[in-house]
């Protein structure tokens, strides 16, 4: 059945998406490189305005939004969408949450790979003439513990990922755990506490919400092993920056990676300056294979709404 209505796609997405909502009957302008300044005053005649997280949808482009039924953000969260002000208007708002879960679960094996081997260091000490090797003892993953914290979608897929390297899972989440999971991996289930006091990796698949703003600060990060290494791939906030820097440079952990912080782009220079502290610059979703599952699972979702299916 052929739909009709008009999509503003406001920031680079995958082709694929496009198409499909083409081909259901929506007329779709692709403006990725619309300006900010220009949003409020272009988003007027669209049923559907479609963003990834460059584009900010602020009240007054909702406002000014007068006949859009549907704000959709190709990716997870929704930080530069006023949801609030969406809904007062009824615009429905959608994401694609579970599209980026393999692309960031493999991003976290990783970065532990990346930890535990010394990889960055070493490609770059050997590229400037340097054959450090004797310097670069390294951890294996298989026989270790990994403790996750935050057991959703990501979660679950890095576990049966570290299952296969031959990990041992340990597991924390303040809601009920999928027992299928837990049963297929040997899961153990424990407090956040006795999670950091025993893992060897500790990874954060947690969403970003008030209860999560730093809850790794200082104490907790104390808890964890010397020789452990901290993991984040979720959002920057969950981490105390500061204290991050302390325990790193003081050997209270081993050392950590981020693809996420509390500032993007990181302007906290101690801390990048660690050796043994692995960045990148939020890249979990960025696969060829997430962007394009993100903008064919939004693409469907718009059109299964406007046919009145959702
Ligand atoms: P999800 O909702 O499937 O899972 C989140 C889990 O965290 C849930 O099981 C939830 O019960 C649990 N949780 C909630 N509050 C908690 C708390 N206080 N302590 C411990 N656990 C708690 O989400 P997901 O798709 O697995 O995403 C996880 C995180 O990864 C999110 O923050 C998301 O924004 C982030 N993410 C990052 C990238 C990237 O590019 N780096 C890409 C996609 C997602």
């Amino acid at each position: 059945m052929q739909v009709s209505g008009k999509v503003l796609v406001c920031d680079s997405i995958n082709q694929a998406g496009i198409d499909s909502m083409k081909r259901a009957g929506l007329a779709v302008d692709y403006k990725p490189e619309i300006k900010p300044a220009e949003l409020a005053s272009s988003v007027r005649d669209y049923d559907v305005i479609i963003v990834r997280s460059r584009t900010k949808v602020t009240k007054e482009v909702v406002d000014a939004a007068a006949n859009a039924k549907i704000i959709a953000r190709v990716g997870v969260g929704l930080e530069n969408v006023d949801v609030k002000a969406a809904e007062a208007k009824n615009i429905m708002v959608i994401n694609a949450p579970e599209a980026a879960s393999i692309a960031v679960a493999e991003l976290a094996i990783g970065l532990m790979i990346s930890l535990a081997r010394s990889i960055p260091r070493a490609d770059s000490e050997i590229k400037r003439g340097n054959w450090i090797k004797k310097e670069l003892m390294g951890m294996q993953l298989s026989g270790k513990y990994l403790g996750i914290v935050g057991v959703g979608s990501i979660g679950r897929n890095i576990g049966r990922m570290a299952k296969a390297l031959r990990m041992s899972l340990i597991g924390y989440d303040p809601y009920p755990i999928n027992p299928e999971f837990i049963k297929e991996t040997g899961m153990i289930i424990t407090d956040l506490n006795t999670l950091l006091e025993s893992a060897d990796f500790v990874t954060c698949h947690v969403p970003s919400i008030p209860e999560t703003k730093h809850m790794f600060n200082a104490e907790r990060l104390a808890k964890m092993k010397p020789t452990a290494y901290l993991v984040n791939t979720s959002r920057g906030e969950i981490i105390d920056e500061n204290a991050l820097y302390e325990a790193l440079k003081n050997g209270k952990i081993a050392g950590a990676a981020l693809d996420v912080f509390e500032v993007e782009p990181p302007t906290n220079k101690q801390l990048l300056g660690l050796p043994n502290l692995v960045c990148t610059p939020h890249i979990g979703a960025q696969t060829k294979e997430a962007q394009e599952l993100a903008s064919v699972v939004i693409a469907e979702k718009v059109i299964q709404i406007l046919r009145g299916v959702i």
